[in-house]
């Protein structure tokens, strides 16, 4: 599994095998994250507050996104700001709990390296 696929999977930064988040979704907690890797044993959550840095890779995502949205409706479809913006609030809406997801995936995957030993000689974990 590469970084991008470990990433869009929600997977583990370190051996790309255990999952980021506790499954299934739950509306009530979706930033619900497990405490450590259940395959090597990283922890997810090393201090409080680590994640505040992916409130802006989530800025950023979300900035680009609604600026392309806004952009194309009214440039190249022609519509209304009104219209635009009817239509950007419901895409952010939706997407909102994956951008604040993948923000907290992308931002654990900048800080902790890939390790191919702890991949290949740690612990499997029986479902
Ligand atoms: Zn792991």
């Amino acid at each position: 599994m590469n970084i991008l696929s470990s990433i869009w999977n929600y997977k583990c930064p370190r051996c790309r095998k255990g999952d980021l988040f506790v499954a299934p979704f739950n509306m009530k907690d979706p930033l619900n994250m497990h405490e450590k890797c259940a395959h090597c044993e990283q922890r997810f959550v090393p201090e409080p507050g680590y994640y505040f840095g992916a409130m802006f890779i989530s800025y950023i995502w979300t900035a680009f996104t609604c600026l392309g949205i806004v952009g194309f409706c009214m440039l190249v479809l022609g519509w209304s700001i009104e219209a635009s913006f009817a239509l950007l609030i419901f895409i952010s809406a939706l997407s909102y709990f994956f951008i604040m997801r993948i923000s907290r995936s992308m931002y654990i995957h900048l800080d902790v390296r890939y390790d191919k030993e702890k991949a290949m000689n740690s612990n499997e974990v029986v479902p």
